[in-house]
């Protein structure tokens, strides 16, 4: 193999140590290396970076010059330019957190033409003094490639839309010729046209992978106490694995990881509020140490590549599908079995109403979210398959898939109908009986019939609905009324979240709507059985004997002394995949070596021989 070759699966093999291209990466490398524009819709874990990395490795051995990756995030530059420089592809990224000295030496690599591929954000990118330099290497036939990644930030229906991506299609004004690839985890119809249009990409060939993502498993529970359950589903299911927690609020976040601290979890919070440095460094930690667990709000998350993350576990309700989505997306990107978890209840359907209801937007747009969290809802309250009624979302056809928590457990389902109209003729009758407004608790208390203090102050006791639901449970309860709101009968009001009905709650009183609710089960606790399975799941991802796994911790040993070193994360130096594959077929040989997955040129000769050294020394 020479170490020139420009034919994208010589590159492939010679720089990232892989087999094959996976599914359409060799189309799309095909096309943006003959200079064709695309865009790239992938699931998150599907492997959108090669199909940038590479065309810019190609057209940089055939004089091209250099690569311009627009990414949003600094913070994650350095990474992402880090592991590019072990596979031995001369990478860099210009950002504030550089020195002078520094961003003036990645300037002078950048111009001459040297770099392969320069990171930088969108708004460094489109500087006046930018544009010049890359003027400058245009006119010498030296910029290579655009590559804008999460390009969905350029769009307002994508859920991290930022300003300064909409200056980019100066890059398509002022270079015509010079390839573009916009790449997406996320893009329903609206944000891909949204995306075509502001990028002026209508030129470009659209890839669009499945996006189903077969190993995360799927699981929604009705809220019960969400911390309790939080903690269970961790020691259960993901002890000493790394996982990021999504809650709401900054308090809620800070709340939560202290809580998980003191049940003896290694978890972190993260959210806008905190100092940059202290978030910084615990993003660091999350990346380079093991089994750490993040408590987040969505400011975190974008970018974040580590491979190894386990689960995803939801304590309140995101925005959309699209957020569900993007948000779970993150377990599991090394393709092991992983996670996406969710609590919720009665609260969060309320909350994400009135966050619309209440939000300055225009009535349109409102309309457009309230349809969009009308899907999740659906979704949560489901009692089929989830990942099918997910691709479904995205547009995209399935079969039933077994690996999420109503294929696994199908839930028992009753039918809700009468109680629903029970519900609503007792808020009916609230109103008739002096006008007064009540929320979900004391209209269950007067269903169920319990006398409190509050039935007695207002005499609700006399009801003619007042013990008409005692069949009924609490939760069962709390579920018809999460129903009846998410379909639209019945709205909540004020600071008090008290229960009113609309103008189609009509139409459940005469009993012309059926409801089919899932029988919310009172002992949530996955099967013994399931429990096994998933324990085997933490295993390297394949079959090791004991020597093998002996084998494997030497490695892992060896690993993280030369992550350190490198100040990277572990999974930058090699995959756990990659070390358990050297600990299983115990490669005697460099060339042996060098035929494992993940093992490249560069990483053989810098570390080839410390391998074999490791391995030789066996279990110790
Ligand atoms: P995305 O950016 O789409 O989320 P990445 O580019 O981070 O995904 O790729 C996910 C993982 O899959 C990475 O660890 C990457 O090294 C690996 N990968 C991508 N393409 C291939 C391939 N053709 N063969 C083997 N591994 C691959
Ligand atoms: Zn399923």
């Amino acid at each position: 193999m020479t170490p020139t070759a420009t034919a994208p699966l010589a590159i492939l093999h010679e720089v990232f140590g892989y087999a094959a291209f996976r599914d359409a990466q060799a189309d799309i490398v095909d096309h943006v290396v003959a200079g064709g524009d695309a865009l790239v819709l992938m699931p998150t874990g599907g492997g959108k970076s090669l199909c940038y990395q590479v065309p810019a490795i190609a057209r940089h051995r055939a004089g091209r010059g250099v690569a311009v990756v627009v990414s949003p995030l600094i913070a994650l530059m350095h990474d992402q330019v880090g592991a590019l420089e072990e596979a031995g592809v001369h990478a860099a990224f210009l950002n504030s957190t550089l020195t002078l000295d520094d961003a003036q030496r990645i300037e002078r690599e950048m111009m001459g033409g040297r770099l392969v591929l320069l990171y930088a954000a969108p708004e460094r990118v489109t500087t006046p003094r930018f544009l010049a330099q890359l003027d400058s290497l245009h006119e010498r036939g030296l910029l290579s490639l655009f590559a804008i990644d999460e390009a969905h930030c350029v769009s307002q229906w994508g859920h991290d839309f930022r300003e300064d991506y909409l200056a980019l299609n100066v890059l398509h004004e002022r270079y015509a010729d010079v390839p573009r690839i916009a790449l997406t985890a996320t893009a329903d119809d609206l944000t891909r046209a949204d995306i075509i249009e502001r990028l002026q990409l209508q030129d470009a060939r659209v890839f669009i992978s499945s996006f189903d993502r077969p190993n995360i498993r799927y699981a929604i529970v009705e809220k019960d106490n969400a911390r309790a359950q939080l903690l269970r589903f961790i020691h259960d299911e993901h002890e000493g694995e790394a996982g990021i927690v999504y809650c709401q609020s900054r308090k809620k976040v800070e709340e939560t990881a202290d809580w998980l601290k003191s049940e003896g979890v290694a978890a972190l919070p993260y959210h806008a509020g905190l100092d940059a440095d202290l978030r910084r460094r615990h993003q660091d930690r999350f990346l380079r140490e093991d089994g750490i667990v993040m408590v987040a709000t969505i400011a975190f998350g974008m970018g974040i590549d580590k491979p190894d993350v386990r689960f995803v576990a939801h304590l309140d309700l995101p925005k959309n599908i699209e957020s569900y989505y993007q948000e779970t997306g993150r377990a599991g990107r090394d393709g092991q079995p992983a996670d996406a978890w969710m609590a919720y209840g009665l609260a969060d359907v309320v909350n994400q109403r009135r966050m619309i209801d209440e939000s300055p937007a225009g009535e349109e747009f409102k309309r457009g979210q309230r349809g969009k969290l009308d899907a999740l809802l659906a979704l949560a309250e489901a009692h089929d398959c989830r990942r099918v009624r997910l691709l479904d979302y995205f547009g995209e056809p399935s079969q039933p898939c077994g690996n999420c928590d109503n294929c696994l457990n199908p839930p028992a389902t009753w039918d809700a109908t009468e109680s629903a109209r029970k519900a609503l003729s007792c808020i009916y009758r609230f109103h008739q009986n002096g006008g007064q407004r009540f929320g979900a608790g004391h209209l269950i208390d007067v269903l169920r019939g319990k006398a409190t203090d509050k039935v007695a102050q207002f005499h609700h006791e006399r009801l003619s609905t007042f013990g008409i639901g005692a069949d009924v449970s609490e939760v069962q309860w709390r579920a018809v009324l999460r129903q009846l709101i998410a379909l639209g009968h019945l709205r909540t009001e004020g600071e008090y979240n008290t229960l009113e009905l609309t103008a189609s709650a009509r139409e459940v009183l005469r009993g012309d709507v059926a409801m089919l609710l899932r029988q919310a089960s009172d002992a949530p606790k996955r099967k013994k059985a399931a429990r096994v399975e998933r324990s085997k799941d933490k295993a390297p991802p394949v079959k090791l004997d004991d020597d093998g796994l002996e084998r494997f911790a030497a490695l892992k040993a060896w690993r993280a002394e030369v992550a350190r070193e490198h100040n990277l994360p572990a999974y930058v130096v090699f995959h756990d995949a990659t070390l358990a594959e050297m600990a299983r077929s115990q490669p005697e040989s460099l060339d042996a070596l060098a035929a494992i997955s993940g093992v490249g040129t560069k990483k053989l000769e810098a570390y080839g021989r410390e391998i074999l050294r490791v391995l030789e020394a066996g279990p110790t």
